[in-house]
C-alpha cells in the first residue's frame, strides 16, 4: 500500500485563513515536509496539530524529495508545505511532486491561499485572463529583458516584487511597457494591508519618494491597452519644450528626458525617438 502526497496551502499573513480540511489532514498524515520547521511549528502549535516535521527547502529538496519518496513507497503519508501559501507556487513542492507522479503515488492538492491571486481578485483588474510571471530577475537589464518578453501578452501580468527592488521594477516595467494602469498589493491578509492603485507612471513616482517600502509585495500590471496610447495625443514639440524646460532648470539631459517622459506618461525610449525626430523637423 503506498503513502499519499498532499499538497497543503496554508495562510499567507492571518491565521485564520486555513481550510478545515488543511487542518485535519496535517493532523493525519505521517509527516510533514516543510520548508521552514520552526515557522511551520507555530502554525501547527496554533491549531494543535503533533505531527512529526522534516525540511524541505529548495537546498536539500533533491536529497529529502528522495527520502520521502522512501517514506510513501513504504505507505506513510506525507503533506508538503510552505512558509506561506501554496506550495509550488514559487517555492519548493515542484521536485517532489514531479518524482511521486514518476513512481504512482498519488498526489492530492488540499487548496487555499496564494499571494497572487488574493491580489488579483482585489485589485481591479481584469481576471479573465491573467499570465503569473513570479519573480522578475533582480538585476536591471536582466528585468528589462523579460519585460520585453512579456510586453505583448495579452493578459493582465502578475509578479511577486522585494520591497528593496520595487521602485526599480516599477521604473523599467514603465520604461518598457509604457503607462500602463497597475497594482501595488502590499502585506496582504495582514494589519498592513494595501493596495496602491495607479498608473505605472503615477505609482513609479509615489515610490521614488518613499524610503522604507517594507512587507510582501504583489505587482499587478494591466494588459496593453488603447487609451494608454493617449501619450500619441501629446506633440513632440510639447515634450521638445519640457526637455528644454528641464534642462534650463539644472537637470542634465539624460534626467530631463527621464522625467518629461514621465511627466508625459510615455516611455523613455518613446520620448527619445520622439525628441530624436522633433530634431530632424
Ligand atoms: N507560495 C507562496 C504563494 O502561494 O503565494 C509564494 C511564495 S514566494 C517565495 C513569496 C512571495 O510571495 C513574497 O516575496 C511576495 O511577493 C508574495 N507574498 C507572500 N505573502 C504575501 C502577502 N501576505 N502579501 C503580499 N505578497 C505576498
Amino acid at each position: 500500500m503506498l503513502g499519499t502526497l498532499y499538497i497543503v496551502a496554508t495562510p499567507i499573513g492571518n491565521l485564520a485563513d486555513i481550510t478545515q480540511r488543511a487542518i485535519q489532514t496535517l493532523k493525519d498524515v505521517d509527516i510533514i515536509a516543510a520548508e521552514d520547521t520552526r515557522h511551520t511549528h507555530k502554525l501547527l502549535q496554533h491549531y494543535g496539530i503533533n505531527t512529526k516535521t522534516t525540511s524541505y527547502h529548495e537546498h536539500n529538496e533533491q536529497q529529502r524529495s528522495e527520502e520521502l519518496l522512501a517514506r510513501l513507497r513504504e505507505g506513510n503519508d506525507v503533506a508538503i508545505v510552505s512558509d506561506a501559501g501554496t506550495p509550488g507556487i514559487n517555492d519548493p513542492a515542484f521536485r517532489l511532486v514531479r518524482l511521486a507522479l514518476d513512481n504512482n503515488i498519488p498526489v492530492v492538492p488540499v487548496p487555499g491561499p496564494s499571494a497572487f491571486l488574493a491580489a488579483l481578485v482585489a485589485s481591479g483588474l481584469p481576471t479573465d485572463e491573467f499570465f503569473f510571471a513570479g519573480f522578475l530577475p533582480s538585476r536591471s537589464g536582466a528585468r528589462r529583458t523579460r519585460l520585453n518578453e512579456l510586453r505583448s501578452i495579452a493578459s493582465t501580468l502578475i509578479f511577486y516584487e522585494a520591497p528593496h527592488r520595487l521602485r526599480d521594477a516599477l521604473e523599467d516595467a514603465l520604461e518598457v511597457l509604457g503607462p500602463r494602469q497597475a497594482v501595488v498589493a502590499r502585506e496582504l491578509t495582514k494589519i498592513h494591508e494595501e493596495f496602491r492603485r495607479g498608473k505605472l507612471n503615477e505609482l513609479a513616482e509615489y515610490y521614488s519618494n518613499e524610503q522604507n517600502v517594507r512587507g510582501e509585495i504583489v505587482l499587478i500590471i494591466d494588459r496593453s491597452r488603447d487609451e494608454d496610447k493617449s501619450s500619441a495625443a501629446v506633440t513632440n514639440t510639447e515634450l521638445q519644450r519640457l526637455v528644454a524646460r528641464l534642462e534650463d532648470e539644472g537637470l542634465d539631459h539624460r534626467a530631463a528626458l527621464k522625467k518629461a517622459a514621465r511627466e508625459l506618461g510615455m516611455s523613455r525610449d518613446e520620448a527619445y525617438r520622439r525628441l530624436t525626430v522633433a530634431r530632424r523637423q
